[in-house]
């Protein structure tokens, strides 16, 4: 058997006319933080609805632990923890009672670790859900992801509607945690910082199509961010081999690009530029590089979903 968590083979999305998901193969080794990465409408929610089994492949292939997650709903979602993008929890009850009732369908629930997260997350046990704020909210779905200790957490944007504090010193330690314990955690955000801050591996989606897959250090490591000066003003964008994007005018000019700084250095030179700075770019300008043509894609809410 393999020893990828997730192994997604070829899967490709559509709604109506509109390519959710367009030929994705991703791999997930256990024991790792996986960041899916992407702007609006990229597929990163797509995406995890088919690990779920709340979408069924209908080209390629989706297995979690070697099973057909529509196939096989039980033996995968009994191992997974899941927090999605719109905190879907019963509004009526209160937060002792969802506790109880979320524990019911798990026989690892560890009330001690929950009673830990109520309080690290400052969460009172007798407040209704539907009179809690949307980080409180946001709180108590990530707790009922966490307390049965999942083998896989899959989070759908878990910073959304968190505080700074929360995010940076609470959420990111969790995550690490349950990495550290040698589960493995997948999760989609926005925020890149803060992906560059917890994740082993990224994953990035734009319109539908995976445009990077690898270890997070690999990608900062195998990307360049250069300022290139001209001895005269420069009409035209300088062509480097590898450039991603390029900014500037007149006489300076960013470039991110991909590839061996020595051929960078040598294509600047025979342009007539010097390089004045070579730093590693963050992922946040890896990504914007990568997708700069920008495109997004905005939800048809008439459109139905086919399980
Ligand atoms: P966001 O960060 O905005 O949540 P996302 O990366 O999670 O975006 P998805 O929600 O997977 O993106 O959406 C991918 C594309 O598929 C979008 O163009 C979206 O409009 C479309 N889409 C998703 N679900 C449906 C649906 N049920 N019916 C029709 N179109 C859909």
């Amino acid at each position: 058997m393999s020893d990828h968590v997730i192994e997604i083979k070829h899967l490709s999305r559509r709604f109506r006319r509109t390519t959710a998901l367009d030929d994705v193969s991703l791999e997930v080794p256990a024991g790792i933080v996986m960041g899916l990465v992407g702007g609006n409408g990229a597929g990163k929610t797509t995406l995890i609805k088919h690990l779920l089994g709340l979408l069924k492949a209908k080209s390629g292939s989706v297995r979690v632990f070697g099973l057909d997650p529509v196939r096989d709903p039980v033996g995968v979602l009994g191992r997974i923890g899941y927090l999605s993008e719109d905190r879907d929890l019963p509004q009526w009850m209160r937060v002792d009672e969802l506790l109880n009732f979320t524990q019911a369908y798990f026989p690892n629930w560890d009330p001690a670790y929950a009673a830990e997260l109520r309080e690290t997350f400052d969460l009172d046990p007798k407040q209704r859900i539907k009179s809690l704020s949307r980080g409180q909210t946001a709180r108590l779905g990530l707790l009922t992801a966490l307390a049965h200790r999942p083998p896989l957490l899959v989070l759908d944007e878990p910073s959304s509607g968190l505080d700074a504090v929360v995010r940076r010193d609470i959420l990111a330690a969790i995550i690490r945690t349950v990495a550290d314990e040698g589960r493995t955690v997948l999760f989609s955000s926005h925020l890149l910082d803060e992906v560059e801050r917890v994740a082993d591996r990224v994953a990035m989606l734009h319109n539908g199509q995976l445009v990077l897959s690898d270890q997070l250090q690999t990608v900062l490591d195998s990307h360049s961010r250069l300022t290139l000066r001209f001895a005269e003003p420069s009409q035209t964008k300088p062509t480097l081999p590898g450039a991603l994007s390029c900014d500037g005018s007149g006489q300076e000019w960013t470039v991110i690009c991909n590839g061996q700084i020595d051929e960078l250095r040598a294509a600047a030179t025979e342009q007539g530029a010097e390089v004045v700075e070579h730093a590693k770019p963050s992922l946040d300008e890896v990504f914007v590089a990568r997708i700069h043509d920008g495109g997004s894609r905005s939800i048809d809410a008439d459109q139905e979903v086919n399980p």
